[in-house]
């Protein structure tokens, strides 16, 4: 058996695990995210071009995983989580692709992560009897996601915070649509609080005696890794088709989606520019502009999955470029505002006949801009959801109805619910405790 990588805390204070114990805990028990103890490295070439996603992922994640329990369960935990397309679309017009990573059952590409999750934890040997809670703060599409994946497993619950009025009506009714063992709780707060709650939850040693807890949200590894299949799969077939490496525009709130792309490139794999979307949430882009990292409280904003004042994965991305200045080199950070999110929805379904959720919008609206400054790179803006999960804010806008893809349909069509709770660390430490049995 080859020797096994050890996953070290971004806070450096807590002893290193192997990757299924990272998995398992989510969070690193000194408050920190778990990472590897180096990021192992891959030529193109140990790739079958003619493969799969799940093939790729499998290639590209084995590092990860060797000389761990469930590394002879990875094709298998590949093939069952990465089941559906993420195809690089052209945009004939913009000279540029567009990745779709929205094909999965809940239409947005948080069920990458959330099914990779599921299938690695169905796997896990677990010594306590106790059902496991897996707690989740969501700013909209991770808890539709984490639910989907984890629906009806025996032996886990699924608690599932979000900000009441805060995510779309359809997001909102997906997520209280599930019942049996998903228990949806709308927090009167913001997505900041609701991850405050749960990380308050997930770090409180006598509450985890009590009722084991565990988490989904993208600091959980079990999420990062598998994003990184999509970028890598797809960053190959240009490279095969151009021998040109391929540049990414990632529309960013929490830098999950974003870490993976970078994760892939310090691996060796062809990706050239990475470019950050954000909304009017500007934490990133000011910081990318020179000022000192600031985490602030989120504004509300129309591509609302993004809302994130305190970037969860910032840990994770000063881990990998530990020198400041060449962090600051890595990549850029543009924010885009509801006004310019709206123009952009607008224009590209008159112009082009193409339809974008608001978070693919802020990506598209850079590459425009860019395109305007003279850019002519070979650009691939990332879509993160479908469109028909936020009609609310893109029919008005396109002036007709989005078609609604099959899963989602029937998601709407079960009735739904969430019990309201309000956004304070110990009434969710009691709520758990009063109504998660032990
Ligand atoms: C979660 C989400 C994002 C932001 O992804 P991060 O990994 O938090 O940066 C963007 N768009 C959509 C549709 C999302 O659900």
């Amino acid at each position: 058996m080859s020797e096994s990588l050890p996953y070290i805390s971004t806070r450096g204070r807590c002893a290193a695990v192997p990757i299924s114990q990272a998995i398992a805990a989510g969070l690193a028990p000194d408050g920190g995210l778990y990472v590897p103890e180096v990021l192992p490295k891959l030529d193109p070439s140990a790739f079958d071009p003619h493969g799969s996603l799940a093939d790729t992922a499998a290639t590209l994640l084995a590092p990860f995983f060797a000389g761990d329990p469930l590394a002879a369960e990875l094709s298998a935990i590949c093939s069952e989580s990465l089941d559906f397309a993420t195809p690089a679309r052209a945009l004939p017009q913009q000279n540029a692709k567009v990745l779709e990573l929205f094909h999965g059952p809940t239409a947005a590409f948080k069920d990458v992560g959330a099914r990779f999750l599921a299938a690695c934890m169905r796997r896990l040997p677990r010594t306590d009897e106790r059902p496991l809670t897996i707690l989740v703060a969501t700013s909209g599409d991770t808890g539709a996601a984490v639910a989907a994946a984890f629906h009806r497993q025996p032996g886990i619950r699924v608690v599932i915070l979000y900000p009441d009025g805060l995510v779309s009506p359809r997001q909102a009714h997906q997520l209280g649509c599930f019942g049996d063992n998903v228990q949806a709780l709308r927090v009167a707060g913001r997505f900041d609080d609701c991850q405050r709650m749960v990380k308050a939850a997930l770090t409180d040693a006598t509450l985890q005696e009590q009722r084991p807890l565990s988490s989904a949200n993208s600091i959980s590894l079990g999420r990062l890794l598998p994003q990184m299949s999509y970028y890598a799969h797809a960053s190959l077939a240009g490279w095969h088709a151009h021998g040109t490496p391929m540049n990414f525009i990632v529309p960013t709130g929490n830098l999950g989606n974003a870490m993976a792309c970078l994760w892939v490139r310090e691996m060796g794999l062809p990706i050239g520019q990475v470019r950050l979307a954000c909304n009017a949430n500007t934490t990133l882009p000011d910081y990318f502009a020179g000022a000192p990292y600031a985490p602030r409280v989120a504004i509300a904003t129309l591509a609302n999955a993004m809302d994130v004042g305190a970037p969860s994965n910032f840990e994770r991305l000063r881990w990998t470029y530990p020198n400041e200045p060449d962090l600051r080199e890595q990549l850029q950070a543009h924010s885009v505002d509801d006004a310019s999110i709206r123009q952009t929805i607008a224009s590209h379904a008159r112009d082009h006949g193409d339809v974008f959720c608001p978070h693919t919008a802020t990506a598209m609206h850079l590459l425009d801009h860019m395109r305007e400054q003279g850019d002519s790179a070979n650009w691939t803006v990332v879509a993160t959801a479908h469109p028909a999960k936020f009609e609310s804010v893109v029919e008005p806008l396109i002036g007709h109805p989005v078609a609604v893809p099959g899963s989602l349909a029937a998601m709407l069509a079960r009735p739904a619910s969430a019990e309201p709770l309000t956004a304070d660390d110990d009434v969710l430490h009691h709520w758990l405790l009063d109504q998660v049995t032990a």
